[in-house]
């Protein structure tokens, strides 16, 4: 039988062929796929050599049949079975998708999906009604991530190894759930999600520049986003991010809309020649990006055309107050990080509607800098995705085999005896990262531990956040102290937490995935963080008293229980002593005295020094003398 061969460490598998990998840009507007070959990273084009792949799916009664470019232009004949900006649903139930339909512009009628009317809930999880039956944002998502996913296979003639996809940085657990498994859907492997301003800040190479704090700038199709991004050695930590679900290039067309029905009498106007308008005030918008002037053909119903001309200058004048909307959000963003404009080396501009002139000078103002702008705003994602699917795949030469490093935000452990805290894994560990410590039982004869994972900076686990609970049963009994629980904690590139407790003798087990971050923005977390520095004094001295409080109690139970079984092994002597001592305890334990406490104990331990002795017991006389292993319960 042959061997099973292991390479080297740092060494590719196969170190002569390239592997295929392909960065996804999953826009809630557009989508895009790119590549890395011969060094450079590019953007892979359809047939009809269209880099952008508008995100929207066409269904039929046997299904979908159409995505991107020919499902958007069915989108005004039926509206109905035209699905458009999914990526607002994913991962989301129904409270949320009503906050989000609430906050949507039902203008054009090929945002299905954002008409809530259209959507069920199923499981917790929204669906959207089509010709095809039900389907799920998951469903919808994988047909544009099989599109993408068979453009690369074509374009680079073979399988791919992986993928990596990108979300948005305030993505939580669920969302991010959502795109892996719109992903292995469309039969890709996922390498990492990777958050949307870390790949802009990747396309323009910022991570091998020197450290710094940058400002990355995301105005796209529905929505506008703002990250500020810290890098500092090889790690992006995400400071703040901000932004606006309900406003993007979208909105400018539909402004321009509005500026042509107010000049023209559009009364003759048809439902169809509408639409076919804001489609033409979409194209003007795009036009004046590089033009001074653009003309907006009207189609009557008497079947004459009529021209509106619209000037750059007009153009902006109209819509200039939503680009000083998005200033709302930017100074949001820099106050919860903490920061001024001086403290910014740079912005990134991502998104097409970056495009608008008016849109890089008012950002040029906010910052007093010019924004980077030289890679494609609609491309600049996909290609940080790319570069980032290209070094896990292993192509890159070792010199520069880095991987992009994410760190924990805040420790993680579990709440042990007496309402502590042990930690696990420290705040700022880079992840992916795994650790494990052994815990024990605190009763005789325990079979079943319950678990309680926490998430924070502070010494008692009723200030940390609680993230999960879970159950460990079939503890084979045994003394207490004599069980050893293993339990790892394991945090994956995309930030999810696995957390496993093993018995070591009889190998039971039980988990639960949690995401560390999950619902909780980044001002909290610089709460938590300031909380836990500001009380570090008194968490001290609340620790302190609740370790004498778990020593205590454990005392105080194994001399119980010990008298119970062999008190006729002592003397009356050695019997009232022990008896006066215990009571001691129980009464100093009322007490927030955690010296006296301290006190009382050891004389409990000595005064039921020679009783442990004599019991043969060798492991409850373990737990009498108080041995100080980290238990819970
Ligand atoms: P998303 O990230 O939401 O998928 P994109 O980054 O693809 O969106 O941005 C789409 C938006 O960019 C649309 O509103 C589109 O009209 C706008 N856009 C694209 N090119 C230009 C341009 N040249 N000038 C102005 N806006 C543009
Ligand atoms: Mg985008």
């Amino acid at each position: 039988m042959a061997l099973l061969q292991i390479s080297e460490p740092g060494e590719s598998t196969a170190p002569h062929q390239h592997r295929l990998a392909v960065g996804i840009d999953l826009g809630t507007t557009n989508s895009l796929v790119a590549t890395v070959r011969n060094s450079i990273p590019c953007v892979l084009a359809d047939a009809a050599g269209r880099n952008l792949l508008p995100s929207v799916v066409h269904y039929t009664s046997k299904g979908a049949d159409l995505v991107g470019h020919e499902a958007l232009a069915r989108a005004s004949q039926d509206p109905y079975n035209t699905i458009a900006s999914v990526k607002r649903f994913m991962g989301r139930g129904l409270v949320d998708a009503q906050a989000v339909a609430a906050g949507q512009y039902l203008f054009a009628t090929m945002n299905q999906a954002s008409s809530i009317e259209n959507a069920s809930v199923q499981e917790g999880a929204v669906k959207i009604k089509t010709a095809a039956g039900e389907k799920s944002p998951v469903e919808i998502s994988a047909e544009i991530l099989r599109i993408l996913r068979q453009r690369a296979e074509s374009f680079l003639g073979g399988d791919l190894v992986g993928a990596v996809v990108t979300v948005p940085a305030y993505f939580d657990e669920a969302q991010r759930q959502a795109t892996k498994d719109a992903a292995r859907l469309a039969g890709l492997n996922v390498l990492r999600l990777l958050n949307e301003p870390t790949a802009a800040a990747i396309a323009y190479g910022l991570d091998n520049k020197a450290e710094g704090i940058y400002a990355i700038y995301d105005l796209g199709g529905g929505t506008f986003d703002i990250s500020i991004l810290k890098l500092s050695k090889g790690i992006f930590e995400v400071l703040s991010t901000g932004g606006d679900s309900a406003l993007g290039g979208d909105d400018f067309d539909k402004a321009l809309y509005e500026w042509v029905c107010a000049q023209t009498a559009l009364d003759h106007l048809t439902p169809q020649s509408l639409r076919a308008l804001l489609i033409s005030c979409k194209d003007a918008k795009e036009k004046l990006s590089s033009q001074q002037q653009a003309f907006i053909p009207i189609a009557k119903t008497d079947g004459t055309t009529a021209e509106i001309a619209v000037d750059r200058q007009t153009f902006q004048t109209i819509t200039q107050l939503l680009v000083t909307k998005t200033m709302k959000p930017v100074r949001k963003a820099m106050r919860d990080a903490g920061l001024t404009v001086a403290d910014i080396k740079g912005v990134v501009m991502v998104g097409g509607a970056t495009r608008m002139p008016h849109v890089r000078e008012a950002v040029e103002a906010f910052f007093k800098q010019p924004p980077l702008t030289d890679i494609d705003p609609d491309q600049v994602v996909a290609i940080g995705a790319a570069i980032q699917a290209n070094a896990l795949a292993g192509n890159k030469s070792h010199e520069h085999d880095w991987l992009l490093l994410d760190v924990v935000a805040l420790s993680l452990g579990v709440e042990t005896m007496g309402g502590l805290i042990e930690r696990i894994i420290n705040r700022n560990s880079s992840i992916p990262c795994a650790m494990a410590q052994d815990f024990t039982t605190f009763q005789d004869g325990q079979t079943a531990m319950s678990i309680h994972v926490v998430q924070g900076e502070r010494e008692l686990a009723k200030d940390c956040r609680s993230l999960a609970r879970f159950e460990l049963h079939g503890i084979p009994p045994m003394p207490a102290g004599a069980a050893r629980i293993r339990i790892t904690f394991q945090v994956d590139a995309d930030g999810l937490l696995t957390v496993t407790a093993l018995e070591q003798t009889t190998g039971v087990q039980a988990q639960v995935n949690v995401k560390p971050s999950y619902g909780l923005s980044d001002q909290e977390i610089t709460r938590i963080l300031q909380d836990g520095f500001a009380s570090s004094q008194t968490d001290m001295a609340a620790r302190a008293l609740a370790e004498q409080q778990v020593d205590a109690d454990r005392l105080i139970q194994a001399t119980r229980s010990a008298l119970q079984a062999d008190s006729n092994l002592l003397s009356k002597e050695e019997l009232n002593s022990i008896h006066t001592h215990l009571q001691h305890l129980i009464a100093v334990r009322q007490t927030a005295d955690a010296l006296a406490l301290k006190q009382a104990i050891k004389t409990l331990a000595q005064a039921t020094e020679n009783f442990a002795a004599i019991r043969m017991n060798a492991a409850v006389r373990h737990a009498l003398a108080g041995r100080n292993v980290n238990e819970i319960i």
